[in-house]
């Protein structure tokens, strides 16, 4: 972070001849020196170049105006400006609040002014680093000796073994000298709450708009139970999202509550499109009270806000209206909602507290922010018990907690910070719109067929979408709610030919799968891959040149399946999984091949009953549990499952959310739910290297998948 723009020069002696020695003396106080050309150019350097540090500009030629746009990039860099005694100085009360320092053109004061803007560049680096980084950093460079854990001694211990020397190579100096031990008093405690931890979570609750903010080292699915064991005495009934997170369903095995399920809609895409708003009314949680055994009214409720598929909520509305207590939004995929307007009124923190009820968010900032993975944070507003909460978060917090990830989180936070937060998450959804368009615009283009997405037919701003009831049709829910649900421009959900937004299967078709593994074996990783759709995230790590390479690979494969490639050629990882059976084939074989399997089971139809329909509650997760603690477990085929009380969660991915809890029975009326299953087994038996990824079931060597049901129940 030494980089210093100057504008200039300026073709009279006067001016150019004192900026001359100023380059010499700041190049004496180890800046770099670079030379815009005009004010545009200064700005879009500024723009791509997060490291200059300062600009030096003459005030009679740009005064105010540069000022101001600078500062809509970044508000906090500091600002030279050189006068001369002719230069007007009528300067408003706002100009002074820029980080602005007045020079005057003069011959031999260049060392003063050199030394001057470094102490001013200094300022400029303490105030952007949060107090828990700045602690850490000053800690590692004061280089102290400690004699605590951990046993790697700040690296030294790596670096007296041949193997730990590689390991020590590869990670770097810094990175294990950051890695200290609670014991060091000056950084505090992250489960104390005190000195720069605590700072940093006073910090990170003003960023968030939060009253309070926690820190988690350990993921969201950590940050889950913390909040869940606080909010929900035992015995007591919990409102939980029917599509929530594994980590919830862990919450519910860990202790004993009775879960009644919000259940969410699925369009014919199997694309999720949340709880509709009847689910949080009075009456219906009245007769779900009423029909589930030892349930009271509910004390708490959980809800994932967004949905995988990136559907957020009208959070407003159901702060207002659902009549708990508490209310907890699993945010991990939405950590950046803070900072662009378009997602006011959609997450768990925007907006004034509720009178009488407490709202939780937990946003698992490592998986769409910039911060180090099980970076999460529990956000909370409302009144609660700050002791007794802290009892949770204990019983959930290592007492060694990793400082680089407390690091990375407070980190995480300054980055959004003022305008270039702003900046950081408007670029994801600009970037998101580009490449939206530009897939409409191929798929205008194409003679035959191209990918498509989901989306309306006109994205011109950033927005997020509504999903809206009648006549637009273009998401593909019956019956939604007005002004209740809105796609994330930057969860892009793109569709491969084969099903219409309505579910009826096409006579030809490409399964996403395939798509996915074509992507895959060129280095594009697919977030999510459902029938024949596909999920990408634009997050801010996404660049022009990836948006671009997911594009290409997008296009690549339209060329080649169109030419009709050999699977060996197109797809040779998925070849080598079996070279006898994928010999002669070719990828149209294959796609089709796939399609009229899911055409035959019917499968838009299957994943709408599997989904509507839950399986019996007949043991609460935590009843489940404890029986298989007591070992009244045994092991059956897949097929055998109806009838039968389910030991484990039994999570398919795709759609990646549980479709059998702990305890639940599969019965004749919720027989949808094991054909879905069989289905995705088959397609697996039927194509090699399509086997289903089924969270709860074992697939063993001889092809079958087995599941853990409970006995004498
Ligand atoms: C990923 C995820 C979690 C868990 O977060 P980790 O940080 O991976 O522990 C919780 N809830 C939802 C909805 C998630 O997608």
């Amino acid at each position: 972070m030494n980089i210093i723009a100057i504008m200039g020069p300026h073709g009279v002696f006067y001016k150019d001849e004192p900026i001359k020695e100023l380059h010499q003396a700041l190049e004496k106080q180890g800046f770099q020196l670079i030379y815009p050309t005009n004010s545009t150019d200064l700005l879009k350097l500024i723009e791509h170049n997060s490291r200059i540090c300062g600009v030096i500009f003459d005030w009679d030629e740009y005064s105010l105006d540069l000022c101001s746009e600078i500062n809509l990039l970044n508000e906090y860099l500091p600002l030279y400006a050189f006068i001369s005694t002719h230069s007007s100085l009528d300067v408003s009360v706002n100009e002074m609040r820029m980080a602005l320092w007045f020079f005057e053109y003069a011959l031999s004061a260049a060392d003063d002014i050199a030394v001057r803007i470094k102490q001013y560049t200094n300022e400029y680096l303490d105030n952007i680093t949060p107090p828990f980084t700045k602690a850490l950093f000053t800690y590692v460079n004061e280089g102290k000796y400690t004699f605590c854990t951990p046993g790697h001694m700040a690296g030294t211990a790596y670096q007296k073994s041949p193997v730990g020397c590689l390991f020590y190579d590869f990670f770097g100096g810094n990175s294990l000298k950051a890695d200290v031990s609670i014991s060091v008093t000056e950084l505090g405690s992250l489960l104390d709450h005190t000195g720069p931890h605590l700072e940093a979570e006073e910090y990170i609750a003003r960023t968030f708009g939060a009253e309070q903010s926690y820190m988690v080292t350990n993921g969201t699915s950590t940050s889950n139970k913390i909040v869940g064991i606080y909010a929900a005495p035992s015995g007591s009934t919990v409102l939980i999202d029917r599509n929530c997170h594994k980590s919830l369903t862990h919450l519910l095995m860990m202790t004993d509550l009775v879960p009644i399920w919000l259940k969410p809609t699925r369009n014919a895409l199997g694309i999720l499109g949340g709880i509709p708003k009847h689910e949080f009314m009075r009456q219906n949680i009245e007769e779900k009270v009423a029909a589930t055994k030892d349930a009271q009214w509910p004390v708490h409720a959980v809800i994932t806000n967004s949905t995988y598929d990136g559907l957020l909520y009208n959070t407003e509305f159901i702060k207002h209206t659902l009549d708990v207590p508490s209310i907890h939004f699993d945010s991990a995929w939405v950590p950046y909602t803070n900072f662009h307007p378009i997602y006011q009124g959609k997450s768990g923190m925007s907006g004034e507290r509720v009178p009488g009820k407490v709202i939780y968010e937990t946003q698992s900032t490592h998986k769409l922010l910039a911060a180090l993975s099980q970076a999460s944070l529990i956000h909370i507003k409302g009144d609660y018990d700050e002791q007794t909460f802290n009892e949770a978060y204990m019983m959930h917090t290592t007492t060694s907690p990793s400082y680089p990830i407390v690091a990375s989180i407070e980190t995480a936070a300054a980055m959004l910070r003022g305008n270039p937060g702003k900046r950081l998450i408007n670029r994801s959804v600009e970037r998101a719109l580009h490449f939206r368009r530009e897939v409409q615009r191929l798929r205008e283009e194409s003679e035959d067929w191209f990918f498509d997405i989901w989306q309306p037919e006109h994205i011109d701003e950033a927005a997020c979408w509504p999903i809206s009831p009648g006549e637009e049709d273009w998401h593909g829910f019956k019956d939604a709610d007005a002004d209740h649900m809105y796609l994330d421009p930057i969860k892009v959900t793109i569709l491969t030919p084969g099903m219409s937004e309505s579910g009826e299967m096409a006579g030809e078709g490409i399964p996403a799968a395939l798509v996915a593994k074509f992507l895959d074996e060129r280095g594009v990783v697919v977030e999510k891959t459902g029938p024949y759709n596909l999920l990408f995230l634009f997050s801010i790590g996404i660049d022009k040149t990836k948006a671009l390479s997911l594009l290409r690979g997008l296009t690549e494969f339209k060329r080649s399946y169109d030419l009709n490639l050999r699977v060996k050629n197109m797809l040779p990882d998925l070849y080598a999984e079996d070279p006898d059976f994928y010999r002669n084939m070719r990828i149209q074989d294959l796609a089709q091949g796939i399609h009229r399997l899911i055409k035959q089971h019917n499968l838009s139809d299957l994943m709408l009953r599997a989904f509507d329909v839950l399986p019996e509650m007949k043991l609460t997760p935590h009843q489940a549990y404890q029986q298989q603690v007591k070992g009244n477990v045994e092991t059956v085929e897949i097929e055998q499952l109806l009838n039968r009380v389910s030991a484990n969660m039994i999570l398919p991915y795709p759609p990646g959310v549980p479709v059998v809890m702990p305890g639940e029975m599969i019965t004749n009326e919720s027989r949808a739910v094991l054909d879905f299953l069989l289905m995705l087994c088959s397609v697996g038996e039927h194509y090699p290297g399509f086997e289903t990824d089924i969270h709860g079931a074992k697939l063993g060597e001889d092809g079958i998948y087995r599941v853990r049901v409970l006995k004498n129940v």
